[in-house]
């Protein structure tokens, strides 16, 4: 998200105004009395301990340091506990590593928690607590203890509030997951405070921090593996139902998109590619994503070894950078100047490299390590249903096709007649005119070429209609020697018109046999000519079975019986 200068300046600004001055007029009215720093240096490095290791839910730093705050401040009083959180917040802002950009968040946590060690302690000297006494001689104290930390978690969770809706503008829900685990955690570590308090105060000084620490520090890290275990289960489960859509897409382009689309939900991508290994010799683009876009896939090809996804083919192994300093040396190939980090994995199927994805981010740091495995389970999901989805491409490609001359199937054309016919009944086309043509006396020029240059002859018509055809119509093999055009939305007289052009291109034009040479050596030239039947819905035929018989009656009757060679239109 981006923040105005104007608010950045303001927050440095506010905080300048604030802070300093706060912290001395707190010094002057609350002086800590008899505290040498030799007595406070061993919390501060529990505090910064605790600091530099934030549990992070969806993506918000979770900083468990109230119990310590509240330990602090009951043995030392306000300035201290002030300062050393102030330091704190220092130490885990350098550990989330802000970036020049957001330098503005070094003011606002520093603001932000001087208010809340502020508030909360003078809320506590209000209510006539004091710090340094007893728990056990002055219960009263506990009361007063835990007023501390509630004022000190409202307040924090008031600013957090106040810091979304107003500064960053964020529209709700504020209460996600990670408020959840805040209070959650909150309220599990808060106790710890009071007993670290206690055994401070006790004989054992400074050991007790150890007592303490080490069983707090054990806490935080299985709270932790607690939190991550349930984002990988999450993310598994994830994995698991797009595995499940991708297998039910039958194009592969579908499969392509959906994976890419899964992939940006539920990663922080700008940019995605997919490339597929072409004959084993070079890396090709074949899907390109930019924000969210589905761009042209250009790109120059890759060798084996070159570039990141070079590597990670020859290498088989996924890479994750954190940021361009990391990749910038090993990157030949297309990669956008904006990019920082790079999560790039082999998409392998049967124990070999079949392609690779790349995706990038302009954020630095912005992919994990836990999400590869999670990618590299997508990748094999995806591997399968795309080999599945091509496998189903080619075989409806094959029963729709006739092998000889590559033009639509009867199969095909049948079912296509059929929903041209339902889209004519419901009123979604006007007219639909079919050509029906059939060489005339093939069977002499088989005997006389042989049967192989009938094929060619056949080849050469194929081809001859689908150009003159184009996108006008669809062209395809109805049967032997028998070709069929069905024409949507085209009236019958231009259909008549359009049937004897072909007439005369057929007849007009002698077909070419490659294979066979005449006596001179000279390649062969066959004329040959047709008949062709027309007939137009919805004024010939009522349904598609109609409409075909009635264009071979025209066939038949009009132009084979009248003498061959010539066109001929249904009459009732
Ligand atoms: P007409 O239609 O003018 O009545 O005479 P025709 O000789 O074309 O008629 P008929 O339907 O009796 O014969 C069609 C011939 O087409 C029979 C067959 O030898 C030939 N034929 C059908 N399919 C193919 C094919 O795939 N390749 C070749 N070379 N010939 C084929
Ligand atoms: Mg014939
Ligand atoms: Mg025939």
């Amino acid at each position: 998200m981006k923040i105005s200068p104007i608010i950045k300046n303001s927050i440095w600004f506010t905080w300048l105004l604030v802070v300093p001055v706060g912290i001395w007029v707190t010094y002057q009215v609350y002086p800590p009395l008899d505290v040498s720093v030799w007595e406070v240096i061993p919390f501060l490095f529990l505090m910064a301990v605790v600091a530099a290791m934030p549990m992070v839910v969806n993506n918000t730093p979770i900083f468990l340091i109230q119990w310590v705050s509240l330990a602090v401040f009951l043995t030392y009083g306000i300035f201290i506990e002030m300062v050393l959180m102030q330091i704190s917040v220092l130490i885990l802002l350098m550990r989330l590593r802000v970036q020049k950009a957001d330098m503005y968040r070094v003011p606002l946590n520093s603001l932000m928690f001087f208010i809340v060690s502020l508030v909360s302690g003078l809320l506590f000297y209000a209510l006539g607590g004091s710090h340094g006494a007893h728990l056990a001689k002055d219960p009263y104290t506990y009361v007063l203890g835990t007023v501390y930390g509630i004022s000190n978690y409202g307040v924090n969770t008031l600013c957090l509030l106040l810091l979304q809706a107003v500064v960053l503008k964020l529209k709700g829900p504020y209460f996600g997951k990670d408020f959840i685990w805040e209070t959650v955690t909150t309220l599990i570590t808060f106790p710890i405070g009071f007993v670290l308090y206690e055994l401070y105060l006790s004989d054992m000084e400074h050991y007790s921090l150890l007592f303490v620490g080490i069983p707090f520090a054990s806490l935080s890290i299985i709270l932790s593996l607690y939190y991550s275990s349930g984002k990988v289960n999450h993310y598994l489960q994830s994995a698991a139902e797009i595995g499940h859509q991708l297998a039910e897409r039958l194009k592969a382009d579908e499969v392509l998109d959906l994976f890419v689309q899964k992939l940006i939900e539920m990663l922080p991508v700008d940019y995605a590619y997919i490339m597929d290994v072409v004959d084993e010799k070079e890396l090709k683009l074949i899907h390109k994503v930019e924000f969210g876009e589905v761009l042209d896939p250009i790109a120059e090809p890759l060798g084996k070894g070159k570039g990141i996804s070079g590597l990670v083919w020859a290498e088989k192994k996924p890479v994750l950078f954190h940021s361009k300093k990391q990749w910038r040396h090993i990157n030949s190939g297309y990669m956008p100047p904006a990019a920082e980090s790079i999560l790039s994995v082999p998409i392998v199927r049967n124990n070999q490299v079949i392609g690779v994805l790349v995706l990038a981010a302009n954020k630095k740091r912005a992919f994990e390590k836990s999400q590869l495995i999670i990618i590299d389970i997508l990748c094999s999901h995806f591997a399968i249903a795309v080999e599945n989805a091509r496998h189903h491409e080619k075989t409806k490609e094959y029963s729709e096709r006739c092998a000889l001359t590559g033009l639509y199937n009867y199969r095909y054309f049948e079912n296509m007649l059929s929903s041209e016919f339902g889209k004519l009944q419901k009123g979604e086309r006007d007219l639909l005119s079919l050509i029906l043509l059939d060489i005339d006396h093939f069977k002499s020029v088989n005997d006389t070429y042989g049967h192989q240059s009938g094929n060619e002859i056949l080849v050469e018509l194929g081809e001859r209609l689908k150009k003159r055809i184009g996108n006008m119509g669809t062209v395809a093999r109805y049967g032997g020697e028998e070709f069929v055009i069905l024409l949507p939305d085209m009236m019958k007289g231009d259909a008549l018109k359009l049937a004897e052009q072909i007439r005369l291109l057929i007849a007009e034009n002698p077909f070419k046999l490659l294979q066979s040479m005449d006596e001179e050596g000279k390649q062969l030239l066959v004329k040959i000519t047709a008949s062709i039947g027309v007939a137009t819905a919805p004024q010939d035929a009522d349904d598609s079975l109609a409409l075909i018989r009635h264009a071979d009656r025209a066939l038949y009757v009009g132009a084979k019986r009248s003498g061959r060679n010539r066109v001929a239109e249904y009459v009732k």
